[in-house]
């Protein structure tokens, strides 16, 4: 086990005009044991920072220390790392078994006793006994992606790199594998990246999440840390499914007035509001309140434009009813509750759940407020890692 320390990081591909400057001077610290997500859209250089820290990259600027080594100069093979790829990567001519023994017969002096204890237990541990002695041909993917992990389990590593482990599963077999690794990640114990573009792995995976857009890094937190307070706008926007919503507007007199909605702002949320007087107002799907009558003198009117009915909930889009543009913004609602086209609906945003950004930068200017629970648990979570 180790912990793991990336001093401004930096990963620039090609020089001159058609440079990329594919990390931007990161620096995070991940603690012994911890598991953390590396999460950011296609291109925000998720794999390169892992591939930094594997030692498969070589940084252009910055230090990677693994334990209380820097390992800048040191080989991949001498960083004591495992990593598993999306593609599974394992050699189609051999078994399962030989697969998971053929890196400890290379590399180390284990005994073969020794190398088959290891391959056993590590078997065990993935539910694949079964099947030591097919070739990956004849698995599915999901049992050659149980392999590949078994692969990394038996070198005993100190740090698991996983990049996109489960991409090429169904969806219902990653939701098994999540909730496995999730398993194998708390049993072992074993310092542990995992880098994923999907925000349902994000959140439900790992201690802390490092959230990447363009290189740069936007936030490091426990999941629910950065969803219920993101650190911009990119963030709250990654992060849910539906996006929360955005709407770009001005205040006046304590008003913020957007194409068709005018929303008073409470005195808390006007005193964030420093000198500016044009923000983005930031609210989730889920926090939007629906009435069919007027329900209190701050709603407002919008017409039900499409209604995606899901099971147990639907997402309704809705336009405000004075609203110039086309514009949609979506609420979650109850399934059962009937919801149709053309609806006329009455709308609210609870005061406590909106969320204000900055125009230009997108910083945070103004978080939601929680339930005194879920404050006092966050914080608590909050508090555990920084004196962790
Ligand atoms: P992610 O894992 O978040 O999808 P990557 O780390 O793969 O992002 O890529 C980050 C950026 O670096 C992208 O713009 C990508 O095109 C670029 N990039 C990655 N690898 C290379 C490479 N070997 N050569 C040139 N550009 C690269």
């Amino acid at each position: 086990m180790a912990r793991i320390k990336l001093d401004n990081i930096t990963k620039e591909f090609g020089d001159g005009e058609n440079s990329i400057v594919a990390v931007d001077d990161v620096s995070l610290e991940i603690h012994d044991g911890e598991f953390v997500v590396f999460v950011g859209p296609s291109g925000s250089g998720k794999s390169t920072l892992m591939r930094t820290v594997a030692g498969l990259e070589d940084q252009t600027d910055g230090d990677v220390v693994i334990g209380n080594t820097i390992v800048n100069e040191l080989s991949p093979s001498d960083r004591n790392i495992a990593m598993v790829f999306q593609n599974y990567a394992l050699y189609p001519n051999m078994t399962a078994e030989q697969n998971m023994s053929f890196g400890l017969k290379m590399s180390t002096d284990l005994t073969d006793d020794e190398i088959e204890q290891r391959v056993t237990e590590a078997a065990q541990m993935m539910g694949i006994e079964e099947l030591l002695d097919n070739s990956p041909g004849d698995m599915s993917g999901g049992q050659q992606q149980r392999v590949a992990l078994g692969r990394a389990i038996v070198r005993n590593p100190n740090v698991f790199l996983l990049d996109e482990p489960l991409s090429n599963l169904d969806a219902k077999l990653r939701t098994e594998m999540r909730t496995e690794i999730n398993r194998l990640q708390n049993d072992l114990d074993v310092t542990t990246l995992y880098v994923t573009h999907d925000q349902t792995e994000a959140m439900t995976m790992g201690d802390r999440l490092v959230v990447l857009n363009q290189g740069q890094l936007q936030q490091v937190g426990t999941p629910l840390e950065c969803f219920y307070r993101p650190a911009n706008q990119f963030v709250a926007g990654f992060l849910g499914s539906p996006s929360m919503n955005f709407f770009t507007g001005h205040v006046e007199g304590g008003t913020f007035r957007t194409d068709g909605i005018d929303f008073d702002l409470t005195e808390r949320i006007q005193s964030s509001l420093g000198d500016r007087n044009e923000v983005t107002l930031g609210i989730r799907p889920e926090d939007i309140e629906l009435h069919e009558e007027p329900n209190s003198a701050h709603g407002f009117e919008a017409v039900v434009d499409v209604v995606e009915p899901m099971g147990s909930i639907s997402y309704v889009y809705l336009r405000p009813e004075k609203q110039e543009s086309e514009k949609t913004f979506v609420v979650e609602t109850e399934g059962q509750r009937a919801t149709t086209v053309g609806d006329h609906m009455y709308v609210e945003f609870p005061p406590e759940s909106v969320h204000l950004f900055d125009i230009d930068s997108g910083e945070t200017i103004h978080q939601r407020r929680l339930n005194e629970d879920a404050e006092e648990a966050l914080r608590d979570r909050m508090e555990k890692n920084l004196s962790a």
